[in-house]
């Protein structure tokens, strides 16, 4: 069946240029774009979207980052979106992504790594609203 995940090309891959690239990759894996902006996170937008992690000791440094230049966020969907799209973004740690993954080609570090994508149906849509009103998902 078919179904959707959410994405965000981050501030590090947005100011490489890679955006295009990426976007590129994506259509390639089948992935069909049903929402899509380019837009800036707040401190307090990027801390809201990662509250999940405030616990955590990277969460300040995740926050900062996320919040420091323009990303775009999209809604994919696709058979088995949300593991396929992790399949095709490969491990948060860049060194230890496939070949060929989105983050073995464009990341830098495990904070710096390119591209955001959902870890479950049901964060997939509470992310997918969080950019994306009813009338710009189609
Ligand atoms: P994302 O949720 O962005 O798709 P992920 O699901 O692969 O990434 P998570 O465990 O959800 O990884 O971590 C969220 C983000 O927090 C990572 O993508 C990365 O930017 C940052 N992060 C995770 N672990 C670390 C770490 N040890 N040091 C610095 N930043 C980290
Ligand atoms: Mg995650």
């Amino acid at each position: 069946m078919s179904n959707r995940t959410f994405t965000m090309i981050k501030p590090d891959a947005t100011g490489k240029g890679n955006t295009g690239a990426i976007l590129s990759m994506i259509n390639a894996a089948g992935f069909r774009i049903v929402a899509m902006k380019m837009t800036k996170l707040s401190k307090e937008k990027a801390g809201e979207f990662y509250a999940v992690h405030a616990a955590r000791p990277f969460y300040g440094e995740l926050v900062e980052f996320m919040s420091s230049g323009p990303i775009t966020a999209a809604i994919l969907e696709k058979d088995n979106a949300v593991e396929d799209f992790r399949k095709l973004i490969g491990s948060t740690n860049p060194a230890e992504a496939a070949e060929g993954t989105i983050r073995k080609l464009y990341a830098a570090s495990i904070g710096e790594n390119a591209v955001h994508g959902s870890d479950s149906n049901e964060n997939a849509k509470i992310e997918g609203d969080f950019f994306f009103s009813k009338l710009e998902q189609f």
